[in-house]
Parts: structure tokens; C-alpha cells; sequence
């Protein structure tokens, strides 16, 4: 049999074995729930160009160039490859009808993309042998190191069978080694080695480069669709369909009595949910950037996107039969089950989202098995009890008596919110009504907002929580009961713009209400402070120095949730004349302070506490004073540096500072 003949056969039986594990594994993902990612279309096109064919995301790690080099061998090469398979098939056609020109161009170029792949697989290789950042330590990396390893090698191997094929044209006069000089290096090789034997080592050999570069090329085709390098194929479709929305919203719930809510089996997930795993890299962003993570919990969103893909996989057959699922998703105990302990370890921060290169969507599916423990199972930490009783009864974490809530302005006078006569509804939420120390933050506020001549008011008695950790903790239930009430009382007061002290209340306000029909204007106070004294409407009096040297903390409901970075840093640069001090993770590559997603109301039972490690990264600047725009900042700091037995460090919210600087002093 010919050459070309066994080479059709094992080729399209490689095609056939791949398209049937790749129709295995969409239909799988088909098992999802319904959800749009199409629309828009050509925003979605660019988002594609941007980051699955810019790698924008895998190149901002210095580390990303390697993938960038791997992965544009692996598109560019691709028309060598092809030109390899046609002519595997049909001997006759090649790139050599092609004008001289132009194939030299071509053959020219083959060399040196090649060789870049080759030298970016060796560094690969390397990296992970001599220089393994430590998340890859983890159990799950080192059971799967084997297959980075083998892909690697498959690469490089396909290398240098291309150079062995031509280096051997070039010797046998096929082919002008001056337009390729590193098949020319390997053709002086190989007539080394070889003696110039060119009637009977030499052809032997071309044969080996080229059925040695067929192998591999065909073991490629059925091996990426069963493994973790299908990513070659999904992470271009992922992007593409990726979330448009910033900060990622959570979907709604319906509540009908005949649905389920939240995921508790992997077919509860959307569609992207499932497929999501299939386009996952394991590069192990998340897991690096995982606050959670970093000081020792169960939690390793790394890991739950593997445990759904395992957990599909291994469900397959009982849902193509509509049979009980065999794994559960969640408290199973083998590979592709999640723990209770890392579903609630999250704290929501947006860093594994921020971090993804492929733009997987990690935390939603977190809350979504959240949904499932609450809703469906009533089946959450202890601590939870209380809260969710108090949200419910004085919409409130404390339980306190709705009343209370303007008692921090008993002495001033505080406007009532009225449409037409005030302008802004400040929005003093939970914290600032009830928590005694954050109430001096917001005394620190109104006091500013009476300097600048702001007209606002407050609703008083009738404003409620927004509901925020009631979402973060999967309580959507009572979640939607309560935007559903804020919403009615801000329409029936003709509320048009509101300002918080909060980010989790601005966040919540502006972005998650859109879904039950709240489109009004939502300023955090560092940005109404700022605009003041930028119009001039604010004039600090002096020069703030009492704070000593401050450290600036990006809440993550404000920083990366909502990209609201440099309008704190200015205020207090104003207020001080002195820049903030940063931490090394700072921005939108910002440390969760430990509160978000609800965290804020639970112990924190395994591991390092997180806000201890953010206290350390804040002294480590030198900092006296930390600066923070957020309740729960605050209170975590505060806590930090209590367990630490500091007493001469202190901790203020960006409004504290500005009141300082209007004071007169006699
Ligand atoms: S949102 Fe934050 S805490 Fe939750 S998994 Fe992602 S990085 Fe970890
Ligand atoms: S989810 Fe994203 S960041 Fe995490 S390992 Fe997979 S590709 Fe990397």
C-alpha cells in the first residue's frame, strides 16, 4: 500500500475518532440550562480579536509571551500543517505550485515560527521543572503535570520532525536551503552524522521525519478533544461569548413552585456554565489570586471548574439516560464534587474573574450552588441563621429596630428626602446607620455634604438594606423580596440620584436593581468628594497630617467590581497634599479585605484569616494609617489590627480624612 493511502486512512480515522469525543462532550454541554451569549455580535467579534487572538489577558503576566508564541505557532503553522495533510493525500499538490516567491516567503517563515515554538515549549518545559510558581504545587497540578509535560514534548517533537523533513529535502536538492536556515543547520547535521550517505541513510531517514511528524500531527487530532488542550479549540468561542456586563451580574431566579433554584446537579448550571471547564487553560490565575486560596482554605476556584468538568463527565451517561445522577456536585466524595466548606470560603472578590486569560466565569457558579444549599436545602453555616432571620424581619444584619436608623443624626439636622426639593438621596445604609464606628464616617459625610452645599436627604426609618449579602450568600429569595421593596419605595419617592457611603450598597444599587427596573444615577462618596472639590465647591482648610503616612485599600466591590481606582487616591491627595502610600497588590490586582460576599457575617473556620493578611500587606508599607472607602474595609482592618495587639496604627475611611481638611483650626 502505498504512502499516501495508509496516511488517508490513519488521517480521517483520527478525524472521525476526534469529531465523535468533541459531539460527546457538546452534547454533555447541551445538558445545561438555557442563556444568551450571541448578542451583540460585533462587540462579541472584538472581544474574540482582543483576547483569544491578542491573548490581551495571557500576555499581562510577563510568563504570557511563551503561550502568546505557542499558541500563534499553533495558528500560523497551521497552514504548513495543512499543506502536510494534502499533501499526505494527494502527493501532488503542494505549496511549491505556488509562485517562488511566495513559497520561499512561505518556507522562510515556517522555519523561524517553528523554531520560536520550539525554544517557547523548551522555556515552558523549563519554567515548570526549575521555577514552578508555588500554586502549582497544589495535589490536583502535580496528577496533571504529566500531561503538560507530554503536550510539550509532542511540540517540540513536531518541531523537529519538520526540520528533519526538510533538512533531508535540502540535502537531496528539493528544496533551497538558503531561504530556510534552520532546516539548513539541520541538513549539515544530519549529513554529518550521516556521512552524506544520501542513497540510503538519508532517504531512510526523511521517511522517519515524516511519518514521526504524521503520528504526532494525527495524535494531536484525537488527543486535544479528550483532554484539557481542547482549550486550543474553546477558548475562542469562550471569549467570544463572553460576559459583556461589568460587574458580572448574577441571573435572577424564577421563582414558579415547580422550579429549582440554584445548581445542586451539574445540569442546574447553564450551558456556558458546563462549558466553561472544556475552555479552561489550568494556567492557575485564579487559584493565585484567590484570597481564599492564599490563606489556606478549601476553596480553589481552580479546582471548581475542574470538579464540574469531572462531574459531567462522569455523569454523562445517566444524563443521556435521564437516570439519578451517580456524583453529586456538591459533599460527593470522589474526584468532581465540591465542599460545602470551599462554596462558602468565597468572598466574591472578582480577582479569579479579573485574572482569567479565557474569561471563565468562576464566582457566579459559586453562588449558584450557594442558591442550591439555601434555597433548596436550608443547609448553610450556623452563624447565617441570624442574619438571614434579622434581613427578614427588620431588613437589617443586626436586628435592629428600624427606628434606630437616623438615630446617628439625633443631634444635626437632616433633611427628610423629598423629590423636587432635594437633590440627592444619601443612602446612609446598614453600617452607617447601626455600626458605631462606621456611624462617625457617616457624621464625616453629612458634615462634608453640608460644606459643599449639597442638597440631599435621607429616608430615614423607611430605608432598607439593599440586600447585597443576602445575593453574595444565595439567599436570592429574600434578596429579590427586599430590591423589589427598595425599588418601590425609590420610584414612589421620585428618587433620581443617590449617593452611598458603601460600595457594596453602590454596587448593589447601580448595578444588580437594573434587573428589577432601577436605572437612576448611584455615586459612591469618593466620587461625589472628589467632584466637589475638583468644581470647587469643596476647599480643604489645611493640609492633613495627623494620619501620618497613609496606605490606600481598594475594596473590591468598588475597585474591580466597578473600576472606581484613582477617585479615592485624588481626595486623599488633596486633603493631604501627599500621594497614598501602595500596597504591592493594589488596583484591580487589589487582596480582598475577607468580608465580601457575605463572608463578613461568618467565621472564618480553616486556614490563615484573611484580614489579618491584608493588615500585614498594609504595614508592610510603613503606613500609620490605612485608608479605606467601605464599612466593611473598615471593620476588617480594625479587627486586623486588634488581633496584631497594634495600637498606633489607625484606620479611616476616605470621607474622615476630607472632613479633617475642612475644619478650621483656631
Ligand atoms: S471571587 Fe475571590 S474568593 Fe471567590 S473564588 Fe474568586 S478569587 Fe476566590
Ligand atoms: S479558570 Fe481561567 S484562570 Fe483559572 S485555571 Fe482555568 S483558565 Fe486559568
Amino acid at each position: 500500500m502505498s504512502r499516501s493511502i495508509i496516511f488517508t486512512i490513519i488521517f480521517f480515522s483520527g478525524c472521525v475518532f476526534s469529531a465523535w469525543a468533541v459531539y460527546k462532550r457538546f452534547r454533555l454541554v447541551s445538558a445545561g440550562k438555557p442563556d444568551s451569549r450571541v448578542f451583540p455580535f460585533f462587540k462579541r467579534i472584538v472581544a474574540m480579536f482582543v483576547y483569544a487572538f491578542g491573548q490581551l489577558r495571557v500576555i499581562s503576566r510577563p510568563v504570557g509571551f511563551i503561550h502568546f508564541i505557542i499558541f500563534w505557532s499553533f495558528i500560523l503553522l497551521g497552514l504548513s500543517n495543512s499543506e502536510f495533510i494534502v499533501n499526505g493525500i494527494f502527493p501532488g499538490i503542494s505549496l511549491a505550485l505556488l509562485p517562488s516567491t511566495l513559497h520561499h516567503f512561505l518556507l522562510f517563515s515556517f522555519d523561524i515560527i517553528s523554531l520560536l515554538a520550539m525554544l517557547a515549549v523548551s522555556v515552558a518545559a523549563l519554567r515548570r521543572l526549575l521555577f514552578k510558581p508555588a500554586y502549582m504545587d497544589s495535589r490536583y497540578v502535580m496528577a496533571r503535570n504529566p500531561e503538560a509535560f507530554f503536550i510539550l514534548g509532542m511540540i517540540f517533537l513536531l518541531m523537529t520532525a519538520y526540520f528533519g523533513m526538510e533538512g533531508v529535502k535540502i540535502i537531496q536538492g528539493l528544496e533551497d536551503g538558503t531561504k530556510m536556515p534552520v532546516s539548513n543547520i539541520m541538513a549539515g547535521l544530519i549529513k554529518t552524522i550521516f556521512h552524506g550517505d544520501v542513497n540510503t541513510a538519508i532517504p531512510v531517514l526523511g521517511s522517519v521525519f515524516w511519518w514521526l511528524h504524521a503520528v504526532i500531527l494525527v495524535t494531536f487530532i484525537c488527543y486535544i478533544p479528550a483532554s484539557k488542550h481542547m482549550h486550543i479549540f474553546t477558548a475562542i468561542p469562550n471569549c467570544f461569548m463572553r460576559s459583556l456586563e461589568k460587574p458580572l451580574m448574577l441571573q435572577r431566579e424564577d421563582f414558579k413552585p415547580e422550579n429549582t433554584f440554584g445548581a445542586g446537579r451539574v445540569d442546574q448550571f447553564t450551558w456556558k456554565d458546563l462549558f466553561d471547564p472544556f475552555s479552561c487553560t489550568e494556567c492557575g490565575r485564579c487559584q493565585d489570586v484567590c484570597p481564599a486560596d492564599a490563606t489556606g482554605k478549601s476553596l480553589n476556584p481552580r479546582q471548581i471548574i475542574h470538579s464540574i468538568k469531572v462531574n459531567l463527565l462522569k455523569n454523562g451517561e445517566a444524563l443521556r439516560n435521564k437516570k439519578e445522577l451517580p456524583l453529586p456536585l456538591i459533599n460527593g466524595e470522589n474526584e468532581g464534587t465540591n465542599t460545602e466548606a470551599a462554596i462558602w470560603a468565597c468572598t466574591t472578590c472578582g480577582a479569579c474573574l479579573e485574572a482569567c486569560p479565557v474569561w471563565i466565569e468562576q464566582m457566579p457558579k459559586i453562588i449558584k450552588m450557594r442558591r442550591h444549599l439555601v434555597e433548596m436545602e436550608a443547609k448553610f453555616p450556623d452563624e447565617l441563621l441570624n442574619l438571614f432571620e434579622n434581613m427578614e424581619a427588620r431588613s437589617n444584619p443586626w436586628g435592629m429596630a428600624p427606628g434606630d436608623r437616623a438615630k446617628w443624626c439625633s443631634t444635626m439636622s437632616i433633611a427628610p428626602f423629598e423629590a423636587g426639593k432635594t437633590e440627592y438621596l444619601f443612602y446612609v445604609g446598614c453600617a452607617g446607620s447601626f455600626d458605631s464606628r462606621q456611624k462617625h464616617v457617616t457624621v464625616a459625610m453629612a458634615y462634608i455634604l453640608d460644606q459643599a452645599k449639597v442638597s440631599y436627604g435621607i429616608l430615614g426609618r423607611d430605608e432598607k438594606c439593599c440586600g447585597d449579602s443576602l445575593r453574595r450568600l444565595g439567599n436570592e429569595f429574600v434578596f429579590e423580596k427586599m430590591a423589589l421593596e427598595n425599588v418601590k419605595i425609590f420610584k414612589e419617592r421620585g428618587v433620581k440620584k443617590i449617593i452611598t457611603q458603601c460600595p457594596h450598597c453602590f454596587s448593589t444599587l447601580k448595578n444588580d436593581y437594573k434587573q428589577y427596573g432601577l436605572e437612576i444615577e448611584v455615586i459612591h462618596h469618593s466620587e461625589l468628594i472628589n467632584d466637589l472639590i475638583k468644581s470647587g465647591r469643596l476647599k480643604p482648610e489645611h493640609e492633613v497630617k495627623n494620619f501620618g503616612k497613609i496606605v490606600f485599600h481598594d475594596s473590591c466591590y468598588l475597585g474591580r467590581h466597578n473600576n472606581i481606582y484613582e477617585q479615592p487616591r485624588e481626595v486623599v491627595l488633596k486633603a493631604t497634599a501627599s500621594p497614598v502610600l501602595e500596597m504591592k497588590k493594589n488596583r484591580k490586582n487589589s487582596f480582598c479585605c475577607g468580608a465580601g460576599g457575605g463572608r463578613m457575617w461568618m467565621e472564618e473556620h480553616e486556614g490563615r484569616r484573611i484580614n489579618l493578611e491584608r493588615t500585614s500587606q498594609a504595614l508592610s508599607t510603613g503606613a500609620d494609617t490605612v485608608c479605606v472607602s467601605c464599612p466593611y474595609c473598615l471593620t476588617m482592618f480594625e479587627d486586623g489590627l486588634k488581633d496584631k495587639k497594634i495600637t498606633d496604627k489607625k484606620v479611616v475611611d476616605v470621607a474622615e480624612i476630607v472632613a479633617e481638611s475642612l475644619r478650621k483650626h483656631s
